[in-house]
């Protein structure tokens, strides 16, 4: 049984029955969908929650599908690792982390919207999906749909990582790669979806796409005992899952699962090489001024973002507030976050802990706050990122080690 109303124009109020659509057909706003909460309430219980297997579908009377999910059915259920070591480097006493590096099946975030998408792309019967990418959506689309039998074409920038290359190609999608950044592949896309009877999950799909992000907040909800953090931070392409991070925190309110008075503040985070949104919150404003993007955090380059008016509205509406940082301070997130908590992020996740620390340096974030940063990529992706001195190399000879290390017992 479904609980989905229909979708709902974000800017217009506008109605739409279930179906594939990019945008108002009479103001092109994002489309939301719309859902019986009361209904929800009346099934949807902490315990019933509890009961059930660690994964996004967990909390499927809140995402946009009619049927059991087909596939995706391992994604989400992701760590929230209290992050104390991190913490004391930054002045936070109560710090988490939520650990999407580890998502499944291909180690980022995306996998969570992925996931809702392919199962609609099942539900509508379609011969085959795609996206336009910046990287990790190109793996978990191709992932996915190879899973689900599906035929995929995956459209990325032509300068991509070759790790996110080589992580779309291996699962026997179509991958085209374009001259031009993600704003190009994107507006190229919207006409494939006019042409072709196909579903792109960010294009033609992305009302219930957008929906897979909600759950990161309701796993940080029950992973905290059924409370909302103070805080958290939000490394932001296009903006949509802060939106849906907010989103899924009010719902969580309105079904009774969490308190009426427990506010979360969303803090924005962008790479300084391409930061529209932080650029629109420091303003003052909700429009976009489009950039060019310039960055290592690739998979955060979207110089004109689709959500990003939103997201410029709801970040200060939540009391919390954007922020960037350069591509030496991203590195210098990744190492931070590997030498404190044993855990290897990719450019993204290095935006989160840099912005993190400026926000604390800032006195927006207070020590006290419970806070939470979303850890959306793996490292392993993004490691022409790094520029790590080879190894030493030794004599297998325990004097060679010893004239390496001077022989001290104890390390230091
Ligand atoms: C896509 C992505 C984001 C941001 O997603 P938006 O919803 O477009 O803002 C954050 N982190 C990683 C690693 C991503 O791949
Ligand atoms: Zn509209």
């Amino acid at each position: 049984m479904s609980f989905v109303k229909g979708l709902k124009c974000r800017e217009c109020g506008r109605e739409y029955p279930v179906k594939l659509l990019a945008g108002c057909e009479d103001c092109f706003g994002p489309l939301e969908a719309d859902y019986h909460y009361e209904a929800i309430a009346k099934v949807l219980k902490r315990d019933v929650i509890a009961s059930r297997p660690k994964s996004i579908w967990k909390y499927r009377e809140l995402l946009p599908i009619e049927s059991e999910p087909q596939i995706g059915l391992g994604t989400g259920g992701t760590p929230l690792l209290r992050a104390d070591r991190l913490g004391r480097k930054l002045g936070i006493d109560n710090l988490y982390l939520k650990n999407d590096a580890v998502n499944c099946p291909t180690l980022s975030f995306k996998d969570r919207v992925t996931a809702v998408a392919i199962n609609k792309a099942l539900e509508f019967k379609l011969e085959a999906v795609g996206c336009a990418s910046t990287g990790n959506l190109a793996n978990s689309v191709a992932a996915i749909a190879a899973a689900a039998g599906l035929p995929s074409f995956i459209f990325i920038p032509h300068d991509l990582e070759k790790t996110k290359v080589i992580g779309t190609q291996i699962y026997g999608t179509r991958l085209i790669a374009v001259k031009g950044n993600y704003d190009a592949v994107n507006r190229l896309c919207i006409q494939i979806v006019d042409r072709y009877p196909w579903g792109f999950v960010n294009v033609n799909l992305r009302p219930f796409y957008a929906e897979g992000s909600k759950t990161i907040a309701y796993e940080v909800a029950e992973q905290l005992g059924w409370h909302a953090p103070d805080a958290i931070v939000v490394p932001m392409a296009g903006g949509a899952m802060i939106s849906k991070i907010h989103k899924g925190f009010k719902e969580l309110q309105r079904l009774g699962l969490t308190s009426e008075t427990e506010r979360t503040r969303l803090y924005g985070a962008q790479a300084a090489g391409c930061n529209p949104i932080i650029d629109a919150v420091k303003r003052g404003s909700r429009d976009i001024r489009p950039v060019k993007p310039n960055t290592i955090a690739k998979s955060l380059a979207i110089g004109n973002p689709a959500d990003g008016y939103f997201a410029a509205r709801l970040i200060p509406e939540s009391g919390g507030w954007a922020e960037d940082c350069t591509d030496q301070e991203i590195v210098g997130g990744i190492h931070l976050l590997a030498e404190t908590e044993g855990v290897f992020t990719e450019t993204a996740g290095g935006v989160t802990v840099a912005v993190a620390q400026k926000l604390v340096q800032q006195g927006r974030i207070k020590q006290t706050d419970l806070t939470v940063l979303a850890i959306t990529g793996n490292g392993l992706k993004t490691l022409d990122a790094l520029d790590m001195a080879p190894p030493q190399v030794i004599e297998p000879k325990l004097a060679a080690f010893e004239e390496v290390f001077g022989g001290a017992y104890h390390v230091a």
